[in-house]
């Protein structure tokens, strides 16, 4: 499908998103043809910018992501981009906002099409919605919404934030971003499961001892303290990207690859999620927080973090389910600040089987999501000329004109949201069961603040909390990537 008609309105045209994602995004899908002629771009923001001054933003944002360029193509690109000086908490602004949305269906003839993104802090999210409700801002085409991340911070709160957007927009139309969903590896996650008999047949409880996901970064808070206390990474990454990850990894297989098909396999899945007791959570859960070094801050230090604060840098637990094919098995995740190196990784381990050669090392299989994309299966072999087992690996490697390209997660969800496919997107059902489980895992850790047990501290730039090792339901398990 190409040449969409659309207007675009984005909340947060002047902020970071916009600028390293958003444009360089839409920019490349204006290359593709996907929307060309019949489409204009709004962005918002309370500064007093003019159309003029955005569009050079926009060049820039181009010009900042791609080596080789037309400039004739970025100047006709930017020339459909349009700035609105707009105070999402101020009413009146809304209309205004509505007539140049009119004023541009018509000059473009956008059909009534119209595309709402918040790439703006949350806690704008619920005023958004609401104005674009009580303000009548959707139109007669398609309306939908994209809701970055996060989408509440609990349970209540993402209710309620529901509420306000279904107000205007049908579940369908809504599409809740996790950028995770967009990488290349990531959306590997099901062919691999279910196009290799080899790989197929052992992903199972028969024969997986545990799965391991580890999102580690190397990087601090830097200067997000403020939102990070309001955050940690519980909620901040297993919420979202480490629960997404998740159910692919365990969803039983999908009857086709329609959104719906494959929303309805991951809602099976969740149906069986495994809410843990506070003693469970006591043993397989681990929280932490970074200390300081001869030259960085410790979490604490950082610039509008509590002093006596207790959010989290860093997170690890074990997720079950009672169903899906591999139902009961362990899968262990961890994540947070300034590990020993930034990577984003899933280990599938095998169980050990008997054989002849006594000892073997375990079978695993391990998909690399950043900053590398790599798929490696360890398998046992003969050593040369001796009689013992070696461990080798099979690896699935990309050469370096296929890594080219490979588009940016961004890209790729910005595509569906203009084709309408929600397959990528996280359903608000999905949500709901995500949310119950962190609800329960922070009040365990609100009670264990109050009893004044805190998060363990960390030594930055290694592998987190020692603590974290010992999360494992046997003697026999340990973190593979290590
Ligand atoms: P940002 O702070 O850089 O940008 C916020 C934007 O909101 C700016 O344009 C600012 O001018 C505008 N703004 C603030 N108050 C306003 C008001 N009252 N009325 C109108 N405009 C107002 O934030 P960001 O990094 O671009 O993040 C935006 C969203 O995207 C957040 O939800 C974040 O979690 C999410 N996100 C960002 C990234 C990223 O790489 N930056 C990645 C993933 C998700």
């Amino acid at each position: 499908m190409n040449n969409i008609p659309v207007v675009m309105i984005i909340f947060g045209g002047s902020g970071d998103l916009a600028h390293r994602k958003l444009y360089p995004a839409l920019f490349n899908l204006y290359e593709q043809g996907l929307i060309r002629d019949n489409f204009a771009v709004i962005g918002t923001a309370r500064r007093p910018w003019t159309h003029e001054y955005l569009r050079e933003q926009v060049s820039d944002a181009i010009h900042e992501t791609h080596k080789e360029v037309s400039e004739n193509d970025v100047q006709a690109f930017v020339s459909h981009f349009y700035y609105q000086s707009h105070d999402v908490t101020n009413v009146e602004h809304y209309q205004a906002l509505k007539e140049l949305a009119q004023e541009l269906d018509d000059r473009y003839s956008a059909q009534g099409n119209r595309i709402f993104y918040m790439a703006m802090a949350p806690r704008f999210f619920g005023t958004i919605a609401t104005h674009i409700n009580d303000q009548h801002l959707t139109s007669t085409g398609f309306n939908r919404i994209v809701v970055e991340k996060p989408f509440g911070r609990d349970l209540a709160s993402a209710e309620k934030l529901n509420q306000q957007i279904t107000a205007s927009f049908a579940e369908d139309d809504i599409f809740r971003i996790d950028h995770y969903l967009g990488k290349e590896m990531v959306q590997n996650i099901l062919p691999l499961r279910f196009t290799n008999p080899l790989i197929k047949n052992v992903w199972n409880s028969d024969n997986v001892k545990n799965i391991q996901v580890t999102l580690a970064e190397r990087l601090g808070v830097e200067a997000r303290g403020g939102y990070y206390e309001t955050s940690g990474a519980l909620r901040d990454m297993v919420q979202n990207h480490i629960f997404q990850i998740i159910t692919l990894l365990a969803m039983p297989q999908p009857t086709d690859l329609t959104a719906k098909s494959i929303h309805q396999a991951k809602q099976e899945l969740l149906d069986s999620l495994v809410m843990p007791t506070k003693e469970e959570i006591d043993q397989h859960f681990v929280r932490g927080q970074y200390l300081g070094s001869d030259t960085t801050f410790g979490y604490k230090q950082e610039p509008n973090v509590a002093e006596d604060s207790t959010t989290e840098t860093f997170a690890a637990g074990q997720i079950k389910f009672q169903k899906g094919p591999v139902a009961g098995v362990p899968i262990y995740f961890r994540t947070g600040k300034e590990f020993r190196e930034k990577e984003s990784r899933i280990d599938i381990v095998l169980k050990h089987m008997s054989n002849p050669y006594g000892q073997a090392h375990s079978n695993n299989i391990t998909i690399v999501i950043d900053p590398q994309m790599e798929i490696y299966i360890t398998i046992n072999g003969k050593k040369i000329s001796t009689s013992g087992i070696r461990r080798e690996n099979l690896d699935y490697t990309f050469a370096k004109s296929e890594l080219a390209q490979v588009p940016d997660g961004y890209e790729r969800l910005l595509h569906d949201v203009f084709v309408n496919d929600s397959t990528n997107f996280t359903h608000w059902s999905e949500l709901k069961n995500y949310w119950k489980f962190i609800d329960l895992i922070e009040d365990a850790w609100h009670q264990d603040n109050q009893a004044g047990k805190k998060p363990v501290e960390y030594l930055p730039y290694r592998m987190g909390p020692k603590a974290a090792d010992q999360i494992f339901d046997s003697a026999t398990e340990h973190w593979i990537y290590d």
